[in-house]
């Protein structure tokens, strides 16, 4: 007489594992006392029974079943056994067709070669089920109610936060306001990523993957963009993607802030990927003769960049390195004047809640506009100038939006003692930015024949404080 010994458990958290080799033990005792050979132990581990990620250890199980191979299933009791509908409806046929009884260490034994054993199986079955969706009730109840009254429902600990969800961890805090910063002065989310790895506070996740099992995660673009744009970081509870309350614990940065960088990371038009390729006036200066913006690349010499119109390749390509020189020079001296404190004064703030709600009634015009020409009540031409000027708007909006990081961006290099110093150590990307923010740059064609750098080729436009 063949046996087959099934074990389940349904979370694997430190003194769980210690519940499976109690029900092996049990099954294998079972068996034991039966005088039933164990064909074989089959074991599911860290699989929630709500979930439904697949059970190795039960379709093995079943397989035997459905071979032939076993007369007596033993397991610790039918919730263990079974974990939804299906399942259950598939052990039960396979145990009928094929003679096989059920023999819970924890329960009865179940002989579904007898009408008897059949009904009783379903009645258990049933409960088991019932108990399953019950807790799961209960739990979405308990994680909405306490989702209204802004506290946080168990889970892993919030990067920022302790364990309580509520104190803030300072150190980790710090490294979330610093990247709203970064991310506001340009900075990419893979170098706020490195930025946070190289401080050696990790994501508080472990990694799964085969030779790397358990340890600390490292940060990528994607988990950090996530840790940037959740509202617990402003003190908000959010349940379901939704803010619902404002929550029990302090926030770690002001909601200005937050604004800022979600009109940043949600904006669609951003495209922007820094490369090293990219040279300090990359996608920031226009073209003196069109208008559209400078690249760098197309070399002539090795070794040597150029700026180019991305216009049309006819209108220049001169020696990129003079020209930054010479917009550095004007940027240091800018900043270094005794004046240069007042950049970072803006005499109007934004409204960024009006902002905010004046872009969302914008996007849902947008919808209707292109619903409207789905359905043939608008040409394409008329959805064509509807939605041009609505698009205007909300990219100034957006814009309107990230300028309230400007103060972040030309903070440190005003206040610097050594403003040369400060400028060096800025990544490229945050100096494009704070190119951005002082100055509109024009190149023009160097001049036929020259190879002296002319100042008049390069035009330099102040933006001045807004
Ligand atoms: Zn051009």
């Amino acid at each position: 007489m063949n046996a087959i010994v099934y074990l389940r458990i349904s979370q694997d958290r430190a003194g769980l594992q210690a519940g499976v080799e109690r029900q092996r033990e049990a099954c294998l005792r079972r068996c034991e006392e039966r005088g039933w050979a164990v064909l074989a132990v089959e074991q599911d581990n860290d699989v929630s029974a709500a979930g439904k990620r697949k059970r190795p250890g039960f379709e093995a199980m079943l397989a035997a079943v459905k071979g032939g191979r076993v007369r007596y299933v033993v397991a610790w009791s039918l919730d263990r056994l079974q974990r939804n509908r299906r399942d259950e409806l598939r052990l039960y046929e396979a145990a009928k067709d094929y003679g096989v009884t059920l023999a819970l260490v924890n329960g009865p034994e179940l002989d579904f070669t007898t009408a008897t054993g059949r009904l009783v199986a379903d009645q258990l079955g049933s409960l088991a089920r019932y108990e399953i969706e019950l807790k799961s009730d209960r739990q979405v109840a308990a994680q909405a109610q306490a989702a209204r009254k802004g506290l946080r429902s168990g889970g892993r600990r919030p990067f920022g936060y302790e364990q309580d969800g509520v104190t803030v961890r300072e150190a980790e805090a710090e490294l979330i306001r610093g990247g709203y910063r970064s991310l506001l002065a340009g900075e990419s989310l893979g170098s706020i990523a490195r930025d946070w790895n190289e401080a050696g506070l990790h994501s508080g996740q472990t990694r799964y993957a085969e030779g790397h099992k358990g340890e600390p995660s490292e940060w990528r673009r994607d988990s950090v963009r996530v840790v940037l744009l959740n509202p617990r970081n402003v003190g908000l509870r959010a349940y379901r993607g939704e803010v619902v309350a404002d929550a029990a614990w302090p926030p770690i940065v002001d909601s200005a802030t937050f604004e800022a960088v979600k009109a940043v990371l949600t904006n669609p038009a951003r495209t922007h990927r820094v490369t090293s390729a990219q040279r300090l006036l990359s996608g920031v200066a226009v073209c003196g003769l069109c208008g559209a913006t400078v690249h760098a690349g197309g070399t002539t010499r090795p070794g040597v960049a150029n700026y180019r119109c991305s216009g049309s390749t006819g209108h220049f390509a001169r020696m990129a390195e003079p020209v930054d020189a010479y917009v550095v020079e004007h940027v240091i001296g800018r900043l270094s004047m005794p004046d240069a404190r007042e950049l970072t004064v803006r005499d109007s703030h934004p409204d960024l809640a009006t902002l905010r709600s004046e872009q969302h009634g914008i996007r849902e015009r947008l919808e209707q506009l292109v619903t409207a020409f789905t359905d043939g009540v608008l040409t394409a031409e008329q959805l064509r100038v509807g939605t041009e000027r609505l698009r205007a708007r909300d990219a100034e909006i957006d814009a309107q939006l990230a300028d309230a990081g400007r103060v972040d961006v030309l903070g440190e290099l005003v206040n610097a003692e050594d403003v040369r110093a400060v400028w060096d150590g800025l990544s490229g990307a945050r100096q494009r930015r704070v190119v951005d923010i002082l100055m509109k740059v024009t190149i023009y064609p160097p001049g036929r024949g020259t190879r002296t750098f002319r100042p008049e080729s390069v035009g330099i436009e102040w933006k001045g404080a807004r």
